[in-house]
């Protein structure tokens, strides 16, 4: 598709230049801007960018709700609304003035465009490095956070002079604006008064209604945080949210969006519901880690650690509205928060999954995949189920193994301080595997039912295709690449030639998954760091069958574009 990245010339109204219009010369300006606007260039495979995102109707269960927590959920969600618009400004104030026009346009293609900006946000496509699809300019690493022309020089250079300006400079939670030569830090309850007071007066109004006494103290907390820009009273709270059902996480958090610094946090929300009988299943699998640790098919000494428990707890909830950050471009599937060190020390994290958003995804992206590249009678046995079992596992497997390394000299290292730069995929792959290989003793305790185990393999073969599809760059695909062609080279997945799809051999596939268990477990628990570089060489490349069969799959949308029940 890359061929298809060429520009044409559009004769849409568009600006980035701000006018001041006079009385009587408004007229003259609207002509000066017709003709600014005739030379912004449009991408015309916009019909296959918008095809990469399947739309997806992102819905929950009403049922589940009363009258009141039904009465609170619509609060939450028109005061989430207001982070889609203070995000818009935080990303793209061109792109703000580009959707004016496009919504007032009465050309029909513009429609597409209209829809492909408002998914990303802006011109720039979050699916192609941010490469533009409206006009030419490219994104500005500072985006809305820092004077356009600012440099990371000039602020540090700016910082050194002004070292009493330093603190609130570099405060994630202020706009740097520059005026007679001066940057001055303006406090987003300042920068973003007008939603931030909205959003709060919402929060407020859900506060009144709910009878949570949990929920109603975090939400007036952060209704007063968001007006006071200090966010660490409201995070606690948020750690703290019991018994409810209704939640809502709300205000500044990720820093990915400041490309100049990586300092300013992006607003977005989540509105969501507790999945509570989801969480009792992942309840279920954590009483038994301990078991799950000693079943682990290693000599004692590389699983001799007690399991201490998981980093973050799993959450495990139904999304029901998203707004700002997260939800431009590709969908979150799960998120730990908060990002405050303070409040991880004291509190820790939560680390919450989106079950119906994964679940789209499964149905938009690994359900094709599988019906084209997995034999017939494996692709029925892919199950969302079988995904989302694999996915907890990993999630709980990796407090398995061990975390630290005796050197021979006594001293007591992490692994991850032994692995050095081969530790994230290792520590990704082991997670994977320690978890499969531990799908037997589940089966055993009656937690997972031994006719649904066949799905467990299957979907996890299926959606190895998925995490490789984009390469293998990420800790995560490299990860996979190595467990699909060890676990290939060990006979548990099959080729078949003729019909050239793979399933799982359900003969060697447990055996498959042990050794692989024994081989990452034992380079952990070395922390053998020539062998782990050893065992990424050998497995951890892509070959050309592997290719052939992902080309196949290039028309399958890599991601969803949510349609919420809630506009
Ligand atoms: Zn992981």
């Amino acid at each position: 598709m890359g061929n298809l990245r060429h520009f044409s010339i559009i004769f849409l109204a568009v600006s980035f230049l701000v006018f001041s219009v006079g009385l009587d010369s408004s007229c003259k300006a609207k002509e000066e801007k017709e003709e600014a606007m005739a030379q912004l260039e449009k991408a015309p495979d916009i019909k296959e960018r918008l095809a990469k995102l399947a739309p997806t109707d992102i819905t929950y269960d009403e049922s589940l709700l009363n009258e009141q927590q039904k009465e609170v959920l619509e609060k939450l969600v028109a005061a989430a609304g207001y982070m889609d618009k203070i995000f818009w400004k935080q990303a793209s104030q061109a792109g703000l003035e580009i959707r004016r026009q496009l919504e007032q346009s009465t050309d029909p293609a513009d429609k597409d465009y209209l829809r492909y900006l408002t998914i990303n946000f802006g011109p720039f496509d979050r699916l192609e490095e941010n490469k533009p699809f409206i006009g030419t300019q490219a994104k500005l690493p500072g985006v809305g956070f820092y004077p356009p022309d600012l440099t990371k020089e000039e602020l540090e250079n700016y910082i050194a002079e002004h070292p009493e300006k330093k603190e609130q400079l570099l405060s994630h939670y202020t706009v740097v604006k520059r005026t007679d030569g001066e940057l001055i830090a303006v406090s987003y309850n300042e920068a973003y008064r007008e939603e931030l007071e909205a959003a709060a007066k919402y929060l407020r109004e859900a506060a009144e209604i709910t009878s949570n006494p949990s929920l109603k103290e975090y939400l007036e907390q952060r209704a007063e945080d968001l007006l006071r820009n200090d966010y660490y009273q409201s995070d606690c709270d948020w750690i703290d949210l019991k018994d409810n059902l209704v939640e809502i996480v709300i205000g500044p958090f990720e820093v990915y969006e400041d490309g100049l610094m990586g300092l300013k946090a992006s607003c977005e929300a989540f509105v969501y519901i507790n999945d509570l009988e989801e969480m009792k299943k992942v309840e279920g699998y954590l009483n038994y880690l301990e078991a799950m640790q000693k079943n682990l098919p290693v000599e004692q000494k590389y699983k001799d650690q007690e399991v201490g428990g998981l980093e973050s707890p799993l959450n495990v909830v139904i999304e029901v509205f998203t707004a700002g950050d997260t939800k431009a471009g590709v969908q979150t599937s799960a998120f730990v928060l908060p990002n405050d060190e303070r409040v991880r020390e004291e509190k820790g994290t939560k680390k919450v999954f989106l079950k119906n958003m994964m679940e789209a995804k499964f149905r938009k992206s690994l359900v094709p995949i599988s019906e084209r590249v997995l034999a017939a009678e494996d692709a029925e046995l892919v199950s969302f189920y079988g995904y989302f079992t694999e996915v907890m596992l990993h999630e709980i497997a990796h407090a398995l193994g061990v975390n630290y390394v005796t050197l021979p000299d006594g001293t007591k290292i992490t692994v991850n301080q032994a692995l050095k730069e081969y530790y994230s995929a290792i520590e990704e792959a082991k997670a994977t595997i320690a978890g499969m290989c531990n799908v037997p003793l589940l089966v055993e305790k009656g937690l997972v039912p031994a006719e649904r185990e066949k799905e467990i393999y299957t979907s996890y073969l299926a959606g190895m295709f998925r995490s490789i599809r984009f390469g293998v760059h990420s800790a995560h695909g490299l990860a996979t690449m190595m467990e699909f062609n060890f676990l290939r080279e060990k006979g548990a997945f099959l080729y078949d030639e003729e019909t050239e799809r793979f399933k799982v051999d359900f003969g060697r596939v447990k055996d498959a998954v042990n050794e692989l268990a024994r081989a990452l477990l034992t380079l952990q628990g070395d922390g053998d760091y020539e062998k782990a570089g050893a065992f990424i060489a050998r497995y951890g490349h892509m070959d050309e069958l592997t290719k052939a069969v992902l080309s196949k799959l290039e028309d399958i949308p890599v991601d969803i574009e949510p349609l919420f029940s809630f506009r």
